[in-house]
């Protein structure tokens, strides 16, 4: 069966051929859906939209600018008439100890990871509002939960544990508007975010608590956005799904 036929969907942060938003947009476009990638890199956006097909649109977006958002969505609203699916999932990371978190590297961290979620997910509101119609899926961590302890710091939990009071409080509010919101926690999932970043010892230490021993890869994010996406979760909202081949169980 083709799961998103008809549909439009959004994703931000897909312009990279290797990370988990150029997956979903495979794997959505794949279902039949007509994908929209926006990225801070235009370029690379329009390009990973062309390697999708024509019907296909990629277009520079800065998710931390709400202004930036509603322009966006516009344009998207412009080529495809409707948008059926937003995937929440540009996002960025910072290494770094508690005690070395200064006030410019907090904002950004929680400028893209958590305010750029409120922004493009409001950009999109009215028109789904409208429709009574939307599935909004956003992308958190599992550093929410655990507290960090792989490659993000303390800033990075913060935002990403934003995301999910966020989403669960936009279920609750667009739930009548026929518009559902869930996000995925993703454990370590193998992209550019954290590439050549871990040591082999490192990975030995992280496989021997991941009961699927291995770690991830984008298309195992790319599926449960896919269920989210679908009317396969037609009663599914304010959810969150783990994506962590056991590391984290609780
Ligand atoms: P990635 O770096 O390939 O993807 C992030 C994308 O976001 C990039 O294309 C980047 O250009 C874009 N972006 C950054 N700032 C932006 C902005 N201001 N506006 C618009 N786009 C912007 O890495 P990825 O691992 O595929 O990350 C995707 C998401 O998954 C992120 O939110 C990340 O925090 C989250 N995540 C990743 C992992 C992992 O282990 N890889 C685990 C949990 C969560």
């Amino acid at each position: 069966i083709v799961l998103l036929k008809g549909k439009t969907a959004v994703i931000s942060g897909g312009a990279g051929a290797r990370g988990i938003g150029f997956a979903t947009a495979k794997t959505f476009a794949a279902q039949g859906a007509r994908v929209a990638i926006l990225d801070l890199d235009a370029a690379g956006a329009a390009k990973a939209a062309a390697e999708l097909g024509p019907e296909h649109v990629g277009i520079g977006c800065d998710v931390t600018d709400k202004a930036d958002c509603a322009r966006a969505i516009g344009e998207v609203l412009a080529a495809t008439g409707q948008i059926d699916i937003l995937i929440n999932n540009a996002g960025i990371t910072q290494a770094i100890k508690v005690w070395d978190i200064d006030p410019e590297s907090w904002a950004r961290i929680q400028d893209v990871n958590l305010k750029g979620v409120l922004y493009l997910s409001q950009a999109v509101m009215p028109h789904m509002r409208e429709r009574k119609a939307g599935a909004i899926a956003c992308m958190s961590s599992v550093s929410a939960q655990r507290g960090g302890g792989i490659l993000g710091g303390a800033h990075y939990s913060a935002a990403k544990a934003g995301v999910l009071g966020l989403a669960k409080a936009m279920a609750r509010e667009l739930g009548a508007d026929g518009i559902r919101v869930n996000c995925v926690t993703p454990g370590l999932i193998q992209t550019d975010i954290n590439a050549g970043k871990i040591s082999d010892d490192a990975r030995v230490k992280i496989l021997e608590n991941i009961p699927l021993n291995r770690l991830g890869v984008p298309q195992d994010v790319a599926n449960i956005f896919l269920f989210l996406a679908s009317d396969l979760s037609a009663y599914v909202t304010g959810a969150v799904i783990d994506v962590n081949g056991g590391m984290l169980i609780h």
